[in-house]
């Protein structure tokens, strides 16, 4: 059982701007917002645990409220321990489904054509929301049959003829649902003459485990991840994430929630549009030819929080013949595994109404960006097709 106190809280100055910026309480009356849920309440809950409010379990934890906060105050993460502390998270079938996200891919990955028909069919998504209380009106991410792991072996020999070399965690929904980016990102880097390498052993990053308040094991993979990055940086000069939500986990939540200590490391620990942009400023930019589409930018909020948007702008705008729109950074409401709640449901979609009428307005060829749960939640609610920024890039390779 966690017992972790985040003590940002007490730099709090009561300026209100983070709940100007919390998606959830703009759509959601029942949610307080981040002022009240995070600093205000925590002063109340160390007093006396009886005032802890329920309504915190209406935080995405999509950490908008973290950027826009001038005190520092670890909004998100103070609402999240305090859910552990206060048994605010429900753990039930349907939390350690959706969570145990290792365990379904490799269970679900070796039926994938059946389980991909299944999970499709009507009585069988009628039968979840009902039973699980998994929405009905979710499309269910597909898996694919050959993981990445699988994949890389045949690339294996190719990798040792690279001088340099990159260490690669590919995360849970490259690897078991969609390895199409992962692919595209050992193209790109052999391209600058790098190659990459996997970790001998991966688990996942912990983000869900996190969200649906399984800290243990979520501490358990930290601490495994740790001893295989300690272990592939003697050989590979840093470790790469494509997924957002990985990186940030990875980098900042490992020792901020999780307490894993990850200092000695975690400067080698990049998002991997910003090593691939540092490389370009070195010179190191590969052959591209011209992309001749349009496409509109979805920022995701967890790479809003590390910075990163800069690096996967500089990436996208290095590609030649690309036309470029930045959508306004509003938040798409999927938060990764919030969305497919069915007493979420509602408040998902209505968060992501504004991005998906920005979409609507313009016209484009495709959709990018860099988070699969934001790309479902697009997808499922507009006409467009959403690529990652690197799938871009793999085009444009000369
Ligand atoms: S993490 Fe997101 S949903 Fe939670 S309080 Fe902050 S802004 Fe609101
Ligand atoms: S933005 Fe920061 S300082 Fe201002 S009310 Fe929110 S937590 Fe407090």
């Amino acid at each position: 059982m966690l017992n972790i106190i985040d003590t940002s809280f007490d730099s709090c100055i009561k300026c209100t701007v983070c709940t100007t910026r919390c998606p959830v309480a703009e759509v959601n009356p029942d949610y307080p917002g981040p002022k009240q849920a995070g600093p205000d309440g925590e002063r109340l809950r160390i007093k006396n645990p009886a005032l802890y409010d329920e309504a915190l379990k209406h935080c995405t934890n999509c950490k908008r409220c973290e950027v826009a906060c001038p005190s520092g105050v670890q909004v998100g993460t103070v609402i999240q321990l305090a859910k552990a502390r206060h048994g605010g998270f429900k753990k039930g079938p349907r939390e350690f489904i959706l969570s145990h996200t290792d365990m379904m891919g490799s269970l679900s990955a070796p039926a994938a054509p059946v389980v991909n028909i299944a999970t499709q069919l009507k009585p069988v998504k009628k039968l979840l929301d009902k039973v699980l209380g998994i929405d009905e009106r979710q499309t269910l991410p597909k898996y694919t049959h050959q993981t990445f792991r699988s994949w890389f072996k045949q690339q294996t020999a190719r990798q040792t003829l690279f001088e340099r070399k990159v260490s690669f965690f590919h995360g849970c929904f490259t690897n078991y649902n969609d390895p199409t980016v992962g692919k595209h990102l050992v193209a790109v880097l052999n391209a600058m003459n790098i190659g990459v390498t996997l970790l001998k052993k991966e688990k996942c990053c912990g983000v869900p485990l996190i969200a649906n308040g399984f800290f243990d094991k979520a501490r358990k993979n930290a601490e495994l991840n740790m001893g295989q990055f300690s272990d592939s940086l003697m050989d590979s000069e840093c470790v790469l994430a494509t997924e957002p939500s990985c990186a940030m986990t990875l980098r900042d939540e490992y020792l901020e929630v999780l307490h894993v200590d990850n200092h000695a490391i975690r400067e080698r620990i990049l998002f991997a549009a910003a090593f691939i942009t540092r490389e370009f400023a070195k010179g190191n930019k590969p052959d591209m030819k011209p992309v001749n589409l349009r496409v509109a930018y979805h920022s995701p909020c967890h790479l809003i929080k590390q910075g990163g948007v800069i690096h996967t702008m500089e990436l996208l705008n290095s590609i030649p013949g690309l036309e470029v729109i930045m959508l306004d950074q509003k938040c798409c409401g999927m938060s990764g595994t919030y969305g497919f709640k069915k007493e979420n449901y509602q408040t998902s979609q209505s968060i992501g109404q504004g991005v998906f009428d920005q979409i609507e307005a313009l016209n484009v060829d495709y959709v990018v960006t860099d988070c699969e749960s934001c790309k479902m939640q697009i997808e499922m609610n507009t006409p467009h097709q959403v690529m990652h920024p690197l799938t871009l890039m793999a085009q444009s390779l000369a």
